[in-house]
């Protein structure tokens, strides 16, 4: 039923032949009794840190001593190895201030967050399971350990860990967990922004991510209380049927598991509510929520110190999101060169997304995207010309020419747009008769 790889196997042997007890334990247990396959196998033991380095040598790595870890390393696996350990206090709410080894696998356990996080699993496929944990898992709920408050208040970042594992699990939360997690939500605000997004951003790639965001509004709020300003909110107009939170969590859910296209699905309408204007027949309206929502959504990302890669292409899909996909080869070029494959490929997708959660009446839209979609694979296929890279001249062949210093890039630029407003072919011969005219 459940195949430990080698690598791992090999490891829990070695402990056990130097008189060690030895287990996979955690997430690892939890997934593979799911029957998925875990990303990585953790192995905890009542060996104490020395005697794993000495056991391992020289294939073992001090890699988190504070918390008993040790790292071995063989044929380009790595497993993490960890010594039974109780927490002590949390006085920070993310950190124990000391950590004390234990022999006791039950006790290591009791640690742990979730009832099915917190099972163990031997060489011989035996199940150490205190809490109820498969039982859990048969039920397909979430659980704390213990008594739900007191471990949220220990560490507050299992509040989100719990939503994170409802959204990719498709779980549901027992109801004492899920109250006290709500009861206990102002004390993320004491949590790293960077480890709040790192579980976000997981919980935005669930399978059941919008019922989750939807159930749990009031936690998102505490960080991104401008998404909370969402819910509820009135749109007055024909094209929806859905509040404009209601809507963002039908767009999201019309998405595939792209984090960045599941963060702008969320954010696209951020700018609404800022932008809300009645006319004289009572319609709503929001002008220029795209730009307003931007601005909105980079302050977001700003706050949970997201990466300005991600951050860049979230804003750009929420920025760009109600501006019409070109229909022409021009179009799709100039849009191409403007935004790249990738994220052209996710603004059709928002766009999609976004027309399928408004009203049915509304939805006709979707043939222009697919006709934009299918000039810009057309396009791609021919390996059209949208990007410097492809220009059939470079910079060697303006020097060449007599171009010098910034007048080398100015030209290349002035080609490439003649190129995607199809002024001129992506030939070399064509394009450097007309740098000649250029530099005259
Ligand atoms: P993933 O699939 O994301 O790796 P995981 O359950 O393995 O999920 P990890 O962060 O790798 O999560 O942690 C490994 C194990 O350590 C968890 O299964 C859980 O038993 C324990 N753990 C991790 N973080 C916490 C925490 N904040 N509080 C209590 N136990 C935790
Ligand atoms: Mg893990």
């Amino acid at each position: 039923r459940m195949t430990i790889p080698q690598s791992v196997r090999a490891v829990l042997e070695t402990l056990e032949r130097g008189g060690y007890k030895a287990y996979c334990v955690g997430g690892c247990v939890r997934d593979a009794l799911l029957g998925r396959p875990p990303d990585d196998w953790d192995v905890a033991t009542d060996a104490l840190p020395e005697a794993v380095l000495s056991l391992f040598a020289p294939h073992a790595f001090p890699t988190g001593l504070q918390h008993g870890t040790v790292t071995v390393r063989r044929n380009h696996q790595s497993v993490e190895i960890t010594t039974f350990r109780t927490d002590g206090a949390y006085t920070d709410r993310r950190h124990p201030d000391s950590v004390t080894f234990t022999p006791s696998l039950e006790e290591d356990l009791a640690r742990r967050d979730l009832t099915v996080n917190a099972m163990a699993l031997d060489l011989r496929g035996a199940v150490c399971d205190p809490f109820g944990g498969q039982k859990d898992l048969a039920a397909r709920r979430l659980r704390c350990v213990g008594n739900a408050d007191a471990r949220f208040r220990e560490d507050a970042l299992r509040i989100l860990r719990a939503l994170r594992f409802a959204a990719t699990l498709s779980f549901s939360l027992e109801e004492e967990t899920d109250a006290a997690l709500r009861r206990n939500r102002g004390l993320l605000r004491e949590i790293a922004v960077e480890r709040v997004w790192e579980e976000l951003r997981k919980l935005l790639c669930g399978d059941a991510a919008a019922e989750v965001l939807r159930a749990h509004a009031d936690v998102i709020g505490v960080f991104w209380p401008e998404a909370e300003a969402m819910v509820g909110f009135d749109q007055r107009n024909p094209h929806h049927i859905y509040d404009v939170w209601e809507h963002s969590l039908h767009a999201l859910e019309a998405t595939e598991s792209d984090a960045v296209l599941r963060c702008a699905a969320l954010l696209h309408d951020v700018g609404k509510p800022r932008t809300f204007t009645l006319d004289e027949r009572g319609v709503g309206h929001f002008y220029g929520h795209g730009p307003v929502g931007r601005d909105c959504a980079d302050e977001m990302l700003r706050r949970l110190r997201v990466s300005n890669g991600f951050r860049e292409a979230v804003v750009t899909l929420v920025d760009w999101h109600d501006r019409p996909i070109p229909c022409t080869e021009r179009g799709v070029r100039r849009a191409l060169n403007r935004l790249g494959e990738e994220q052209l490929r996710r603004l059709i997708a928002l766009k999609r997304a976004d027309n399928l959660a408004q009203s049915p009446a509304y939805r006709s839209r979707q043939k222009e995207l697919d006709e934009g979609e299918a000039i810009m694979e057309k396009l791609i296929a021919e390996d059209a010309c949208f990007s410097l890279r492809s220009l059939a001249v470079n910079g060697r062949d303006l020097t060449a020419l007599g171009f010098r210093g910034r007048a080398v890039g100015e030209a290349l630029q002035t080609l490439l747009d003649a190129v995607i407003d199809g002024t001129l072919p992506n030939e070399k011969d064509a394009l450097l008769h007309r740098a000649r005219e250029l530099s005259r």
